[in-house]
């Protein structure tokens, strides 16, 4: 078994916005638990304000969890400080949504990438001679490095940030819905691109994304968020040939030839809530009740009164008082 190169322990983070303050905090991130092994990808999937940017964001020192806390090769980032920030600022870094925001558009595409490298005080000749080396890992040139942000394409600027990530030569990166503004045809050069540095360079991921095509193209450990918890996790193999969380399904069935007959189970099209999006979540209980059809099939047990805690089943781990009923169904509805 590889070692750890990213730990998150019981994760929690709150925001005390203004509108909150009356009601209290808005819990992002719950009790999140997780291990990436080096030389491997961790995708974190859910639909968009389910707390998996917060979470890495947080893993990684750049917010202030309100509990547990994280460590990245062994280092325990929230007590970090002086030289051990800057090391663990060099061993994690990260790639942003949107290639073209994340670049100052006032550098060039080298100078960008140089910053890093500047700041370690790396002397003019080396800086140069690291930057040429970058901008072909990522598949640019010399060219390429004398633009500025605006004269380069989408995808273009994306290998720049990646470049720049790789800058400090991490041993992490946390990659944060890489794609996700790209037009579709570039979106698998790049996702390619970064397979191929993987396996290069030995590096570790954190892969963002609420596209499970995606997640399923480059994970070996897959991680669903709904509302700032971890509702199933485990290998990808596992996890996403046998989704045992309803919730999990429903992700599953949004890709062209799931269809959420054979996931749910006969009657679920007609009688299924799961598309409501921003029904509340509840004050006690399982926070995927008011979408989820196995509750209301099945309205007796724990659903209503009790979180529903990370559990081994069907090879990963998953979170459903009823995931037994829900898997029974599928097989139902498949056979
Ligand atoms: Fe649905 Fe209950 Fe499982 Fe939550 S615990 S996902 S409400 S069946």
């Amino acid at each position: 078994m590889s070692r750890a190169v990213l730990e998150v322990r019981d994760l929690v983070v709150e925001f005390r916005s203004r509108a909150a303050r009356a009601r209290g905090s808005t819990r992002a991130v719950a009790e999140v638990s997780l291990s990436v092994a080096e030389g491997t990808t961790f995708g974190l999937v859910g639909e968009s304000g389910s707390g998996k940017s917060t979470l890495a964001r947080a893993a990684l020192g750049l917010i202030r969890p309100t509990g547990g806390g994280s460590t990245v090769n062994g280092t325990d980032v929230a007590s970090a400080r002086g030289s051990t920030l800057r090391r663990l600022r060099r061993e994690a870094a990260m790639v942003f949504q949107n290639p073209v925001a994340a670049l100052n558009p006032r550098r060039t595409a080298a100078a960008s990438i140089a910053e890093p490298l500047r700041l370690q005080g790396l002397p003019r000749h080396e800086v140069e001679r690291r930057v040429a080396v970058l901008l072909d890992q990522v598949g640019l040139t010399g060219g390429h490095g004398e633009r500025m942000p605006h004269e380069l394409s989408g995808g273009q600027c994306q290998r720049v940030g990646i470049g720049r990530a790789l800058a400090t030569r991490p041993a992490l990166l946390v990659l944060d819905e890489p794609t996700s503004a790209l037009d579709v045809s570039v979106q698998a050069q790049i996702l390619n691109l970064l397979l191929d540095l993987k396996h290069e360079h030995g590096l570790t991921y954190l892969l963002i994304s609420h596209d499970l095509d995606v997640i399923r193209h480059m994970s070996d450990t897959v991680g669903v968020m709904y509302r700032g918890r971890l509702v199933e996790q485990g290998p990808a193999d596992s996890v996403l040939a046998a989704p045992s969380h309803p919730y999990t399904r429903n992700l599953l069935d949004a890709i062209p030839g799931q269809g959420r007959e054979r996931l749910l189970g006969p009657g679920a099209l007609a009688t299924d809530p799961v598309d409501t999006v921003g029904a509340g979540t509840p004050a006690t209980g399982c926070g995927f009740r008011p979408r989820c059809p196995v509750a209301r099939a099945t309205p007796a047990g724990s659903c209503s009164t009790t979180i529903p805690l990370l559990r081994p089943l069907n090879g990963h781990d998953v979170a459903c008082h009823l995931a037994e009923e829900a898997g029974s169904a599928t097989k139902r509805s498949s056979a």
